[in-house]
């Protein structure tokens, strides 16, 4: 239970002013999280970590000599948005290039490759390596496709260590690399996590059980069992731990491991500490040998109950990196020496500063421009009844959160306009700005499928159907990506997916993008009414669900207004009059 807050929607920037306040000593703030106050070394690699908001002592937290160099903080179990991740990165370089890495999750990935894309465009360096430490989040065959959790620290402080010791960026991702393959965790939880001003849990675990293998948002399980003793904790995950010995360490005995049992949120150390006990039993009865050991909160998940266990297994290289000192708000290690404060007005407003697109995408982000004022009108001339098809089974505010995001988006993208952008940067500072402003799981959602179709139209040329089509195709999967419905969970999904198929068929067919995006739109009208079946799974609404059995789904609907409404304006300004006067 989370007892303390103003305003909810005020909760994660008001923290990040108070962590800032208590930590100028490490960290100053700049446009979407954090960078050193400490000054760095010209040429240094600039290691740039972030996620939401919610995992202290990650991400902001982790910021100091011998770690990283800046955080993208983004809202509550939400991912900084691409432009927070692109200012935290520009206020973080040191003229070595900037070296990102981050938990391996959808809407993450979507963002900072986006800002990655951003910062190579114009000429910066950048290389990223995704944590993928959690061994029951995907097979052994599919490692790619974990997700990050307590194993950041080891990838993170290897990467800061690797830039502090002066290895270029090329270096410090292979470093980083083998570093993520030597690491592996596995956690459980006892109860879920309530986020500021949430009546319910995000998630919960039935009384007196423990679901095995959850992430630290809440992600599935993969089982769940009753609560065992500490021991018997202890034994399942060093049991789980050695089962899977990564490539490359020859012998279970003999090999040097870093333990990291790690608190997700409200659980005692008194009781890690029991926990722990067991474990460096274990760990010597199989013959291996524990280099500091690390039994604390790393990476937590608000206030839920659960722990997970990391090993890190080192070699000679991994081994002396791990010997940097470190000094950071929430983590210390050895003693580093005094440090230089940086100028920070050097890197003020980096946030501002528009790339020009070349011609042709300029012509394209006037119609990204006339896209997104349509879209807000198509919001505002619906706000009601999106607003009351919202409060039958969720929270009423689907309606005016739509127009807060499309409005946002609007002014965004007129100023990006005025300052010659082109259609990509025109059409991700829109999305940015819907996030941003929104509120609400619709809100985040927007500025996944916008910033997904804006990095495929490029500052440069005029995008064609294909590009549209496969941007579209992407926001699609970054919507199911992040917020995990399926087609007939009575969601946005159900009127996007077959929006996307439609497109992609269509264009791939060989239609004009204007014929091929109307009959799509048909397709995800027809879905949308067709939500009013279902009862929802997702989302709000599920707990209400039978009450909105008859009523269509808001989100499907004000998606399929909205693509019916940017297929007649494209269809407007292709028509042969409009290009006689152009
Ligand atoms: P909130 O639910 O946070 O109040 P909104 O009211 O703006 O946000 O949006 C509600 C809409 O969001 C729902 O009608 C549904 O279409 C969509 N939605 C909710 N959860 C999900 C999800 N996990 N995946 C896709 N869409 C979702
Ligand atoms: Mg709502």
């Amino acid at each position: 239970m989370t007892r303390l807050w103003n305003e909810p929607a005020d909760f994660a920037d008001e923290m990040i002013d108070g962590f800032v306040a208590a930590n100028g000593r490490y960290v100053r703030r700049v446009p979407g999280g954090v960078v050193r106050s400490t000054a760095s070394p010209a040429g240094q690699v600039a290691v740039v970590i972030g996620g939401g908001s919610g995992h202290y002592p990650a991400f902001g937290g982790l910021v100091g000599p011998g770690l990283a160099h800046g955080a993208a903080m983004g809202n509550l179990f939400a991912s900084p948005s691409t432009q927070q991740v692109f200012s935290v990165a520009k206020a973080a370089d040191n003229g070595g290039g900037v070296f990102f890495s981050y938990g391996n999750y959808a809407g993450d990935v979507l963002n900072f490759d986006a800002a990655q894309e951003r910062l190579r465009a114009e000429g910066t360096a950048c290389e990223t390596v995704t944590v993928t430490d959690d061994i029951f989040s995907a097979t052994v065959d599919e490692k790619h496709k974990r997700r990050g959790i307590a194993g950041d620290l080891t990838v993170f402080r290897i990467a800061g260590a690797a830039a502090a010791s002066g290895a270029d960026l090329a270096e410090v991702t292979r470093l980083a690399q083998h570093a993520n393959e030597r690491t592996r965790s596995f956690g459980v939880a006892f109860t879920g996590c309530t986020l500021p001003g949430a009546d319910d849990p995000l998630f919960t675990v039935p009384e007196g059980r423990m679901a095995i293998g959850l992430g630290i948002h809440g992600e599935p399980g993969i089982d769940e069992t009753g609560i065992p003793t500490a021991d018997g904790l202890a034994e399942l995950l060093v049991e789980k731990l050695l089962a899977e010995v990564p490539d490359g360490v020859d012998a279970v005995r003999g090999a040097r491991v870093v333990p990291i049992l790690n608190g997700l949120g409200s659980l005692k150390y008194e009781e890690m500490f029991v926990v722990y006990r067991r474990i460096a039993q274990l760990l010597a009865d199989a013959g291996i040998d524990i280099v500091d050991p690390h039994v604390g909160e790393y990476c937590t998940s608000f206030d839920m109950a659960g722990t997970s266990l990391t090993l890190f297994w080192l070699d000679d290289v991994l081994e002396s990196l791990w010997e940097t000192p470190v000094d950071t708000p929430a983590y210390r290690r050895g003693s580093v020496a005094p440090q230089e404060r940086s100028d920070a007005a050097a890197t003020a407003d980096v946030a501002d500063v528009i790339e020009p697109g070349d011609e042709a995408s300029r012509a394209a982000a006037a119609t990204v421009l006339a896209a997104v004022r349509t879209i807000a009108e198509t919001v505002d001339a619906h706000v009601g009844e999106l607003g009351r098809l919202d409060a039958i089974a969720g929270d009423g505010d689907h309606g005016i959160g739509m127009q807060r995001g499309s409005h946002a988006a609007l002014a965004a993208a007129e100023t990006a306009v005025d300052a010659g952008a082109g259609a990509r940067t025109t059409l991700a500072r829109a999305a940015d700005a819907w996030a941003d402003k929104a509120g609400g799981t619709s809100g985040a959602l927007w500025g996944v499928i916008l910033n997904a179709i804006a990095a495929k139209l490029g500052d440069e040329g005029s995008p064609d159907a294909a590009a549209v089509a496969a941007g579209v195709a992407a926001g699609s999967r970054g919507v199911t990506d992040y917020g995990k419905a399926e087609v007939g969970d009575k969601t946005l999904v159900d009127a996007l997916v077959p929006f996307t198929s439609t497109l992609t068929q269509a264009v791939d067919a060989g239609a004009r993008l204007t014929d091929a995006w109307r009959t799509a739109a048909d397709a995800a009208t027809r879905a949308a009414d067709a939500t009013a079946d279902l009862l929802p799974r997702m989302g709000r609404a599920r707990a209400h669900g039978q009450n909105s059995v008859g009523t269509p789904d808001p989100g499907a609907i004000s998606l399929a207004l909205i693509v019916t409404a940017v297929g007649e304006l494209l269809t407007a300004r292709k028509s042969p009059k409009e290009n006689a006067h152009a």
